[in-house]
């Protein structure tokens, strides 16, 4: 059997409702479907998670969250509509949405939104589930709780209990009808709502492929395949028409990691457990093979499979004469961070020096001197110092572990483009490597690099 998950834009009008029910009926092997809350219709509109956070803190901070309320429910009423659906469904959500927003938030804020939030999900697997059934399909939307989707206290960014894997297994392996399961929240032991972090209806998917074994995860979002480099950063890519076709998991880790949105970075686990190949399709374009993640695959010597970039880093620079002989020092510096609560994404270091790089909103401006003050007074650098304004642009490939000569084509290729390399870090598993540059260069260097490495190479 198969799971498939519709992303926000398969599900966000009644057009695209349609589609994903022939997408399912097309092949008797799609027994389960996992859906995301209506996403945009076009550009400039908003996401029903987006509207529903806004209702959340209009509410938390006195404001007037009635007109997100209402926009809320008038995108469901539209769908109910256009479908032919009982009204019954808006009406819960208008009384389920109200009856939540009604509660204390201010005992645990994240907590709050949470149940909030997770209302797009569940409103919109149910009412696929009556879609489904008004076609003659023999559907049941399942609530998480009751499968046993028990997730981690974290609200905002929970994690799977692992103790999840066999329940879901137990509670819907034996169902017959097609399920209809909504992505992105799940249960706390104590039987709150909790939420994955923002996109985690992939996870949610991945895990339910996991706990059935299934023999594959489909992901159906809006694009044809997964592109070789951001098509904001090189909109060329779209028109050239290239997709990556096949990629490892290690790959698409690494690229999800740095900016590849079209697939959550945390979603590949699950799938990684179980063995399952995750095929990400287009809900428009339901003909087209996609991309295939698979655990391993044949590579060409030296080819490059993509280019990811992300912006919003800052970085911590310690140096220290003689570092290297004192033990300790780095476990010392990262206490410090660890006290200050911020998760490192990465930590390049020379003989006597050290830089440490975390996601700005990890530690915001306001605490960095604060941070200082202890590392001066523990660790008596020669200096210490942040700076902010850092991307980082990520070239991968398994093909790269087997040839000689990738890096130096990138390095030539960002040289000639005028691009000043701040970092470069090869991960010990080569099949990868990292490049810090100011966001200002991040996209004529992207370009540059999606000229060398694809613009014109014949790809199959
Ligand atoms: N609706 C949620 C979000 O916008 C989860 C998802 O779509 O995957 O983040």
């Amino acid at each position: 059997m198969k799971v498939c998950k519709f992303g926000g834009s398969s599900v966000a009008d009644a057009t695209q409702i349609r589609k994903v029910i022939d997408i399912i009926l097309a092949d008797p092997e799609r027994r389960v479907v996992v859906v995301s809350a209506p996403g945009k219709r076009h550009k400039g509109d908003d996401k029903v998670t987006d509207l529903l956070i806004d209702c959340a803190v209009r509410k938390l901070e006195g404001g007037d969250a009635a007109p997100a309320i209402n926009r809320v429910v008038s995108r469901y009423e539209e769908i109910v509509n256009e479908l032919g659906l009982s009204g019954a469904i808006v009406d819960a959500l208008r009384a389920e949405l109200l009856r939540r927003l009604a509660r204390d938030g201010e005992r645990n804020r994240e907590q709050y939104t949470d149940a909030i939030k997770a209302l797009g999900e569940e409103f919109s697997a149910r009412l696929c589930a009556e879609a489904f059934q008004a076609r003659g399909v023999a559907a049941a939307y399942v609530d998480p709780r009751e499968a046993g989707m028990l997730l981690s206290e974290k609200f905002g960014a929970a994690q799977l209990l692992p103790e999840s894997y066999g329940l879901l297994e137990t509670n819907l392996a034996p169902r017959k009808e097609l399920v209809i399961f909504p992505g992105f929240f799940g249960y706390t032991k104590a039987g709150e709502v909790a939420t994955f972090s923002r996109g985690g209806s992939d996870i949610t998917g991945a895990i339910l492929a996991a706990a059935l074994h299934a023999e594959s995860y489909e992901n159906f979002t809006d694009v044809d395949a997964v592109y070789p480099v951001d098509p904001r950063m090189s909109p060329d890519v779209v028109k050239a028409g290239i997709g990556i076709r096949e990629m490892t998991y290690a790959e698409m880790r690494e690229l999800a990691y740095a900016g590849f949105a079209v697939f959550h970075d945390e979603a590949v686990l699950p799938a990684i457990r179980a063995n399952i190949p995750i095929n990400i399709r287009n809900t428009n374009h339901p003909e087209k093979p996609g991309t295939l993640v698979v655990p391993t695959r044949k590579t060409i010597p030296g080819r490059v499979n993509g280019i990811a970039s992300s912006r919003g880093f800052s970085t911590l620079f310690v140096e220290k004469w003689l570092m290297n002989k004192e033990v300790g020092f780095v476990a010392q510096l990262l206490q410090i961070l660890a006290d200050a609560g911020v998760p490192i994404e990465m930590m390049p270091a020379g003989v006597d020096s050290v830089t440490v790089v975390f996601r700005d909103e990890a530690l915001p401006e306001s605490r960095r001197q604060a941070v200082l003050d202890t590392i001066n007074e523990r660790l008596h650098p020669n200096t210490a110092s942040f700076s902010s304004g850092l991307a980082f642009i990520v070239v991968v490939g398994e093909g790269m572990r087997t040839a000689v000569g990738t890096c130096a084509r990138v390095v030539s290729a960002l040289a000639r483009a005028g691009v000043n390399l701040q970092m470069v870090n090869q991960g010990s598993s080569e099949i990868s490597i990292m490049f810090g540059v100011s966001d200002e260069e991040m996209q004529p260097a992207v370009q540059a690099l999606y000229e060398e490495f694809f613009s014109n190479e014949c790809r199959p």
